[in-house]
């Protein structure tokens, strides 16, 4: 610790003094301050201001229903003056970090290579774990440009109160300002920083921000999707964030089009209807890499894959292998190594975990509990699309749509360019926009 007594120290004070300043000017005013890291670009391009802002708030896991069902009414409200879709379809496998970066990025997880939570890159040698933060922070494993890249390209300062791929330097670009994933931060918190960004001087100000809340996947994966009381308070909860933000939105009178998406929906999984994972591995012929609802096998060299398909095929129960190539729920044919090279999925309402796992489960007294990954075909799996804003229709309902299609919805908004080598295509969306 310096002594601050000493010249020295004084002077190490005054030179640091703009730091300090920049600092504080980022800080939050009332409530406990949690400073964004700083990423690429820091100030507005002179064509930025004039341009929109738009606001893309991720609830993990709020299945298409919920709010026919427990009838939040500050979203309901929002909705009534917005647009909403049937249901928004996710990406296979139906999982948070495929599909939050299908969302940011416009492309199928077979393009932009985050295939699925956990995977292991052949080409890298190397496996991708959300928990392993050395990994999730490194550009290198994200594919495609996430939203708040091409809004960077294109002369915008952004920011993101959490969103999967923003803590990472995809193309050497992170949002201005960000923050490193940390669930254990109050949505009321996350809501305030995005409120104060709104505030900054139009230099500083960002035209893009990401939020993210994962209170309704927690809740569904820890009671399941019929558990109405549980599912009610949590989503009566996040309504009441959302509330105060979108007060704070309209109290700003900035043009703010925000949108509220999911990644996926739930699926009800009874608790005897766990499978072993350890009943498929097999560590001299292949690495495995188990996400429940599906598995990822990885041949090492010079094993002989029919053979393992064959033992494999003779293991079936509530689950089927197949070779990656015929798994019947790509959107287009797999071209990326990281899925491996054969695939073992379980029936919907079956997930494989770890015999520790499945032996907790069974004494923790729970029936059900709620998983996806599983086909995204199937309703239960789908998520949501709420849009309200300036540019946004009121009152207008679409059907269901891929998530895919937001993207570059996003970049019209913005007024930016689409990048060509997106799978989503503007069209889907078009005619929600004024
Ligand atoms: P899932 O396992 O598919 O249910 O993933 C949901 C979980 O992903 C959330 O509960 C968070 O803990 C985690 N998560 C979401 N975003 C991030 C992120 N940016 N970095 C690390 N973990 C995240
Ligand atoms: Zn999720
Ligand atoms: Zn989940």
């Amino acid at each position: 610790m310096p002594d601050f007594t000493k010249p020295e120290a004084l002077h190490l004070m005054k030179i640091l003094l703009p730091f300090w300043l920049a600092l504080f000017s980022l800080l939050p005013s009332c409530h406990p301050p949690i400073a964004a890291r700083q990423g690429s670009l820091t100030e507005n391009s002179k064509e930025a201001p004039g341009k929109p802002y738009l606001l893309l708030i991720s609830c993990d896991g709020f299945r298409w229903d919920y709010v026919e069902r427990f009838q939040p009414q500050r979203l309901k409200d929002f909705i009534a003056k917005g647009v909403a879709a049937e249901s928004m379809i996710p990406c296979y496998p139906s999982k948070t970090f495929p599909n939050h970066f299908s969302i940011a990025t416009g492309m199928y997880p077979d393009h932009h290579g985050l295939v699925d939570n956990s995977f292991y890159s052949p080409n890298k040698k190397a496996e991708y774990r959300t928990r392993d933060r050395e990994k999730v922070e490194d550009g290198s494993w994200y594919g495609g440009t996430p939203i708040w890249v091409q809004a960077t390209k294109s002369g915008m300062v952004t920011a993101s109160y959490f969103f999967v791929g923003s803590e990472a330097d995809v193309q050497g670009i992170r949002p201005t300002y960000y923050h490193q994933y940390d669930g254990s931060v109050s949505n009321d918190d996350r809501v305030d920083a995005v409120l104060d960004w709104l505030k900054l001087p139009e230099k500083q100000r960002p035209h893009l921000i990401t939020l993210y809340f994962s209170d309704m996947d927690d809740v569904g994966h820890r009671y399941g999707p019929h558990a109405d009381e549980q599912l009610r308070e949590a989503l009566l909860k996040l309504d009441e964030s959302l509330g105060r933000l979108f007060d704070g939105i309209s109290a700003t009178g900035l043009p703010v089009t925000t949108i509220i998406v999911s990644d996926h929906g739930m699926y009800a999984v009874p608790v005897d209807q766990l499978i072993a994972t350890e009943t498929v591995e097999d560590d001299d012929r292949y690495r495995t890499v188990s996400n429940g609802a599906l598995i990822h096998f990885y041949l090492h060299d010079g094993v002989d894959k029919a053979a393992v398909f064959h033992d494999l095929k003779e293991k079936e129960n509530h689950f089927r292998v197949y070779y990656t190539e015929e798994v019947p729920y790509f959107e287009t044919p797999p071209t990326s190594e990281n899925w491996g090279d054969i695939m073992a999925i379980p029936d919907a309402g079956w997930y494989f975990a770890s015999q520790r796992t499945i032996g907790l489960r069974k004494t923790g007294g729970q029936k059900e509990i709620g998983e996806h990954g599983y086909d995204p075909g199937i309703k239960d799996l789908q998520g949501i699309f709420y849009a309200n804003g300036p540019s946004i229709q009121k009152g207008l309902r679409i059907g269901s749509f891929k998530n895919i299609h937001v993207y570059p919805f996003m970049c019209k908004i913005l007024g930016i360019d689409i990048p060509e080598n997106v799978d989503g295509d503007l069209n889907i969306l078009q005619g929600v926009l004024k």
